[in-house]
């Protein structure tokens, strides 16, 4: 029955409060590209080729996310794939694109005859608050332990990894035009990575394992959804983020133009269209509190966050003299307008020095940090 089964031979995980992340790879000859639908659309990949001299997998790197909450649902996804755990390559390149990853990555255990070790021998990196709050869980129904890595360091690991190996990676997000940007590995550092999870963290990176927490906010991911959950009744996050599309902010939110009856206050450079006060405008008796539309709700909710992000953001690059920030995080989905209000909050604050940029692989960062962690 194993045959048909998909055989993982490298995983790590990111348990966050809100979403678990998976990187894992699996070998070409698996039937890992023959998998079903659900798997398939569910992931992205990055390819593994092999090298000249060495004897490396040939595979792809696989991207999947499950709720926290729902975390037997990982574990049974983990349960239907077959750990292949053993020693029998040494090696792992990861090239993506026509570029090569310099990475190699080590194995899980250190058993060396080809064989899969003993389950209470399995090892798997780990990072995230879940790493501690669910070992024992993962101990019990998995028989695996967590080996769990720090999570900032993961993040930034990711990060790097990322912008200076993966092609197409960093992009810019302007008027709805994406442009990805040619990130030169020797010139990366510093920047300010900011990701966005269920709350926000400010990393200030100097260099591989060379950073700082400099800053961040509770106001994040977690409290988008949480809060548009309460205020919409919407079911589930997608959901909400459909219908911020739908929205029109300004009948929520008050606007600069709504204070001094429709015109800028030009003297200190605020149009009439400029947010004065988020969610201002439901204070208003002439309308009933069911009048509002939960599309106008979740919309201004949205640009509220994001908003305040990248201003977060912009003031701590400017602390640092940082003029590159990327954002990452599953808050981001690359969600358009998401991606605008933030890259149009870090051009105002900024007066157009400082650059928004957002991650292809956004919520991955830590997983993949984790995954690379092996190498040590
Ligand atoms: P964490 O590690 O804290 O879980 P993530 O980077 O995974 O952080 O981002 C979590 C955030 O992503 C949530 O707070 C929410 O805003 C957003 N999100 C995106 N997709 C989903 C989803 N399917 N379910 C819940 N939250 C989601």
């Amino acid at each position: 029955s194993s045959q048909s089964q998909t055989q993982i031979s490298h995983l790590a995980l990111d348990i966050g409060g809100s979403l678990i992340k998976l990187v894992y790879f699996c070998r070409y000859d698996d039937s890992c590209r023959d998998d079903g639908d659900e798997l398939r659309s569910q992931n992205d990949s990055l390819c593994s080729k092999s090298d000249n001299n060495q004897p490396v997998l040939e595979g792809r790197l696989h991207f999947a996310k499950f709720e926290t909450s729902k975390i037997n649902d990982c574990l049974d996804f983990l349960r239907s794939m077959k750990l292949c755990l053993g020693g029998l390559f040494s090696t792992v390149k990861v090239i993506s694109g026509s570029r090569y990853i310099s990475s190699s990555f080590g194995l899980f255990t250190s058993s060396h005859d080809g064989t899969a070790p003993p389950s209470d021998k399995i090892f798997i990196k780990a990072t995230g608050g879940g790493a501690y709050k669910f070992a024992d869980l993962f101990k019990e129904k998995l028989g695996v332990s967590l080996d769990k890595e720090d999570e900032m360091e993961c993040l930034v690991t990711g990060a790097n990894f990322l912008l200076k190996a993966v092609h197409q990676e960093a992009f810019t997000y302007l008027d709805g035009q994406k442009e990805f940007v040619q990130i030169d590995p020797n010139d990366l550092y510093p920047y300010l990575l900011v990701n966005i999870g269920s709350g926000v963290s400010m990393i200030k990176v100097d260099g591989d394992g060379k950073f700082e927490r400099v800053s961040g906010t509770s106001l994040g991911g977690g409290t988008f959804w949480g809060l548009g959950r309460l205020l919409t009744k919407c079911k589930n996050f997608d959901e909400l983020l459909e219908l911020s599309h739908q929205g029109n902010n300004r009948i929520v939110d008050m606007l600069v133009g709504d204070i001094y009856g429709g015109t800028d206050y030009a003297k200190i450079g605020l149009s009439s269209t400029t947010i004065a006060s988020s969610f201002g405008k439901a204070i208003s008796d002439s309308k009933e509190l069911e009048d509002y539309q939960p599309e106008d709700v979740s919309r201004s909710l949205l640009r509220m966050i994001s908003n305040n992000i990248g201003q977060i953001s912009y003031l701590n690059a400017l602390r640092f003299g940082l003029k590159r920030i990327f954002f990452a995080g599953f808050f981001i989905r690359g969600h358009a307008y998401t991606m605008d209000t933030i890259s149009v909050a870090v051009n105002f604050w900024s007066k157009g020095e400082a650059k928004a940029m957002f991650l292809r692989h956004e919520g991955f960062l830590g997983a993949l940090g984790a995954f690379m962690s092996y190498e040590k």
